[in-house]
């Protein structure tokens, strides 16, 4: 059994095959990106906060960077 993480803990290497991030807007625009790799493709360490990546995510759909409410969908066993 896996240990999870509370959100403002779990960092970018914590995330495993299946896990997803939920990327929610202010606009209503909801995404899910898959978490594992997503280190190496955002080119951060793993040990960069899940949470970091809020500020730097851009919307798709309007555009505006930093305005999205993040949560983990952790795959579960
Ligand atoms: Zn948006």
């Amino acid at each position: 059994m896996r240990v999870i993480k509370p959100l403002y803990d779990a960092r970018l290497g914590d995330l495993e095959q299946g896990d997803m991030i939920k990327v929610e807007c202010a606009c209503g625009r909801v995404e899910l990106i898959p978490g594992y790799g997503l280190a190496d493709r955002a080119k951060l360490p793993p040990f960069t906060p899940v949470l970091d990546l809020e500020r730097r995510l851009r919307c798709r759909e309007c555009d505006q960077r930093g305005k999205v409410v993040l949560s983990i969908q952790w795959q579960r066993d």
